[in-house]
């Protein structure tokens, strides 16, 4: 029920950590992060608060890289497990996602891709997400993230990185929330500004199917037909 995401110059499992726990007021059942090294894709996630996930990880430590998307779940289809908490990946292990909300049409998706010889790891309909975006990716991330906003129904907030542009996070919403945060060491994504406060307070709200592309020094926005569109950033002035 929270997701956040970080690239830039910093150790990213760390500030993971940290946005999550400023989201922990929305509710959750279970936790996990992905990080980028570079080379590949690491993962941690667990059933559980995210303490079980901050000593698995001996607070970050063990996932090194600057770039990571992390994750609260309030589970929706699938039980509270280990194997059902996000990310969630393909099975090349080259795209993670984590996901607040409802995919409606997920059964159907499902259904299809198994038909072409997908197998599913676990219960959610969030990895319908990533085996889609799987079957679309053709080396374009915004290509393949707009095919699957054309073929999805339902609720999202995604943060998305890809293993062959590891110098990128990926975020895009529609009837979940989400925010972009921009600071000097490096931007973010998260679920709620309180998440983003200790690091800046320039922000920019995303609206629904609004695509966003971080780097640790850039930001660029995107409709659902991958055109850009500028946005403006808001000064946060209040406090937690
Ligand atoms: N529907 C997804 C699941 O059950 C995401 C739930 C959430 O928003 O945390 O895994």
């Amino acid at each position: 029920c929270g997701i956040v995401g970080y690239i830039g110059e910093d150790q990213a499992a760390p500030i993971l950590l940290d946005g999550l726990s400023k989201l922990e007021y929305r509710g959750y059942d279970s936790a996990g992060m992905a990080v980028s090294n570079g080379e590949e894709i690491q993962i941690q996630k667990a059933a559980g608060r995210l303490k079980v996930l901050s000593e698995l990880t001996h607070g970050g430590e063990m996932l090194k890289g600057t770039v990571g998307i992390g994750h609260t779940r309030w589970a929706t289809h699938g039980s509270p497990s280990d194997s059902n908490a996000h990310p969630h990946l393909n099975s090349e292990q080259s795209i993670a996602v984590v996901h607040n909300g409802i995919i409606e049409n997920y059964i159907r998706i499902r259904h299809k891709l198994e038909d072409k010889g997908y197998t599913f790891q676990s219960e959610t309909d969030t990895e319908t997400l990533v085996q889609l975006l799987d079957y679309y990716y053709d080396g374009n991330p915004l290509e393949a993230i707009s095919k699957i906003m054309n073929r999805v129904e339902g609720s999202y907030a995604l943060g998305i990185i890809f293993k062959d542009h590891p110098d990128k996070i990926y975020a895009v919403r529609k009837d979940s929330p989400l925010i972009v945060g921009t600071s000097e060491n490096g931007n973010l994504i998260a679920s709620d500004v309180p998440a983003v406060l200790k690091y800046t307070r320039n922000v920019y709200f995303i609206q629904n199917h609004e695509i966003a592309c971080l780097t640790g020094n850039e930001i660029k926005f995107y409709n659902v037909d991958q055109e850009e569109i500028q946005k403006d950033a808001t000064k946060i002035e209040w406090d937690i």
